[in-house]
C-alpha cells in the first residue's frame, strides 16, 4: 500500500464508519484507492461552490469553515455558515431571476469542478453521466435543491426545465475560465493537504476571483446582464 497522508487518514477513518460506506471497514489498497477518488472529487466540488460563490459575487463574509473530512451529522464534504444567514435560501416567486442564476451556478459548480478535478476515468465517466442525464444519488442535495430553485424562478415564457438547462450551461462556461479555474485548483489542494479550512485560510484565494462586479476583461458585461435579470 503506497504512503497515506494524513487528511487521507482522517478522511478513511471517518468515512468508513458513515452510513453508506458499503466495503470492508479495513484499510488495504482497494479501500484506499476508493477513498482517495471520492476524497479528491469531495475537494473539487467544495472548491467548485466556493470559486462560483466569488465569481458570480455572491456574499461569502459568512463562511466559517469548510471541510472535507465527513461528519456524523453534516456528510462528505461540508461548509458552516455563521447563525442567520438565509438570504440565498428565502426564494420567493418574486426573486429576481439574476439572483436565482447565482445561486444556482454556485450550487452545480460543485459536481461540475468533480467531475473535472477527478482523474480516474471509469469514474469521471460515472459522474460525467449523472450531470449530463440530471441523475442524483439520494442523499445528495445540490441537484434537487437547483430542481425546486428551478421551479420558484419560472415565468410564463421560462419554464423549469429552461432554467436548469442555461444554468448548466452557465456552469461550465464559467468554469472555463482560467482566474476561476486556478481558485477551484488552488483551494481544491489546500483541502487535500489540510482536509478542513478556515475562513482566513480561504478568502485570499476567493478575493483572487473578486466577483462579478469586480471583475475586469471583454466578457464583464455579459455576466453582469446574465445576473441583473428581472
Ligand atoms: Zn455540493
Amino acid at each position: 500500500m503506497n504512503k497515506i497522508t494524513d487528511t487521507e487518514d482522517l478522511f478513511c477513518s471517518q468515512w468508513f464508519q458513515m452510513p453508506g460506506w458499503t466495503y470492508p471497514q479495513d484499510l488495504n489498497q482497494r479501500t484506499l484507492d476508493i477513498a482517495r477518488r471520492r476524497l479528491r472529487e469531495i475537494a473539487y466540488h467544495e472548491a467548485g461552490h466556493i470559486a462560483a460563490r466569488a465569481f458570480t459575487g455572491l456574499d461569502y463574509s459568512h463562511i466559517l469553515w469548510v471541510s472535507v473530512i465527513p461528519d456524523e451529522d453534516e456528510g462528505c464534504g461540508w461548509g458552516v455558515l455563521s447563525r442567520g444567514y438565509n438570504a440565498e435560501w428565502d426564494f420567493a416567486d418574486s426573486t429576481p431571476l439574476g439572483l436565482g442564476y447565482q445561486v444556482l451556478l454556485r450550487l452545480l459548480a460543485g459536481s461540475v469542478a468533480g467531475i473535472r478535478g477527478t482523474v480516474d476515468p471509469e469514474y469521471r465517466e460515472e459522474l460525467q453521466d449523472d450531470w449530463n442525464y440530471w441523475e442524483w444519488e439520494s442523499d445528495e442535495e445540490d441537484f434537487p435543491r437547483a430542481e425546486e430553485i428551478s421551479h420558484m424562478l419560472a415565468r410564463r415564457h421560462h419554464p423549469a426545465h429552461h432554467i436548469i438547462r442555461q444554468a448548466k450551461q452557465w456552469t461550465e462556461e464559467m468554469l472555463d475560465r482560467p482566474d476561476v479555474w486556478q481558485c477551484v485548483k488552488t483551494l481544491a489542494g489546500m483541502l487535500l493537504r489540510e482536509g478542513t479550512l478556515s475562513a482566513r485560510e480561504i478568502y485570499p484565494a476567493m478575493d483572487r476571483v473578486v466577483g462579478i462586479h469586480g471583475l475586469k476583461g471583454v466578457d464583464r458585461r455579459k455576466w453582469l446582464r446574465r445576473f441583473a435579470q428581472k
